[in-house]
């Protein structure tokens, strides 16, 4: 057997298994073996470990577009100093993922432009960068899903499509009030997630009014409050808003440029 056919086999190999990265880096690595005197084990997890990094690589693209996080900021772009009534060290905490481990669910509660999406979505970078299936979505998105679902005949799928994710983020619940049917669709999401998958929720309602989001039908409201605080950290927001600040200080320092002007 000559080492061009026993080449030729082995590229047939990589090509067979799928090992594309592998491939590629075949000549460049068998080269290197040859001077640097690698053992064939040596070798081996040089090559190996070329593959695996691709795949990883792979992996976690995949994890990100599936997850639909709608912006690329982070935990660690969170300005705590802007937002004193957020701890940062529970932020931490939540960051380290244990929650998810006892499908703990995380609820964000405050008025609009405090924050809450952005540190829902910052949770969901940190379990799609520790390789968790994480999955992003409005109320209003998963009452339409869950609408055309039920009358396309797609409504068992769909209820397991949101019971995958190890965490599921559901943003924005009580913006607009559910009909009966969203209402519902919603109250099975969390069902059937209880104690199993963690569901991290972003209101603008304190739990106490919670009965609107469900057109004042306080059992579904109950009966959904009960599995979703079970185990639950709740994290109340009441400051100010941020975009509104932003919009404050863009204002202050036109004010002043025009004072030193004048
Ligand atoms: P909410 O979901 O509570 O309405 P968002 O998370 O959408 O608020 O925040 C509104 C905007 O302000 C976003 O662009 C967000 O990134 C930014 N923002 C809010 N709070 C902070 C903060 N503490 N530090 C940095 N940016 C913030
Ligand atoms: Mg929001």
């Amino acid at each position: 057997m000559s080492a061009s056919s026993d080449y030729q086999r082995l590229r047939a190999h990589l090509a067979f298994l799928r090992m594309a990265a592998a491939a590629e880096a075949l000549p460049g690595m068998l080269a290197e073996a040859t001077t640097a005197k690698l053992s064939h084990s040596a070798f081996l997890e040089r090559l190996l470990a070329i593959e695996v990094e691709a795949t990883d690589e792979r992996r976690r693209a995949s994890l990100a577009r599936f997850a639909s996080l709608p912006s690329p900021f982070t935990l660690a772009d969170f300005d705590f100093s802007a937002q004193p009534s957020v701890d940062p060290k529970l932020i931490a905490e939540l960051g380290t993922l244990r929650f998810v481990e006892d499908a703990t669910n995380v609820l964000f509660i405050g008025p609009p432009g405090v924050g809450k999406t952005m540190l829902a979505v910052g949770l969901g970078h940190v379990a799609v960068a520790a390789g968790m299936r994480a999955y992003y979505t409005t109320a209003s998105e998963l009452a339409a899903r869950c609408h055309r679902a039920a009358l396309e005949g797609r409504w068992a799928t769909t209820m397991r499509f949101y019971a995958g994710p190890r965490v599921l983020i559901v943003d924005e619940v009580g913006y607009l009030p559910l009909p009966a049917e969203a209402a519902s669709a919603l109250f099975q999401v969390v069902s059937q997630r209880y104690l199993k998958g963690s569901i991290v929720l972003t209101t603008n309602l304190g739990i106490a009014s919670w009965g609107k989001v469900f057109n004042d039908d306080a059992m579904v409201a109950g009966a959904m409050l009960d599995r979703l605080l079970h185990r639950s950290v709740v994290v109340n927001i009441d400051g100010d808003s941020y975009r509104m600040r932003s919009h404050r200080a863009r204002a202050e320092a036109t004010r002043k440029a025009v004072a030193s002007h004048g």
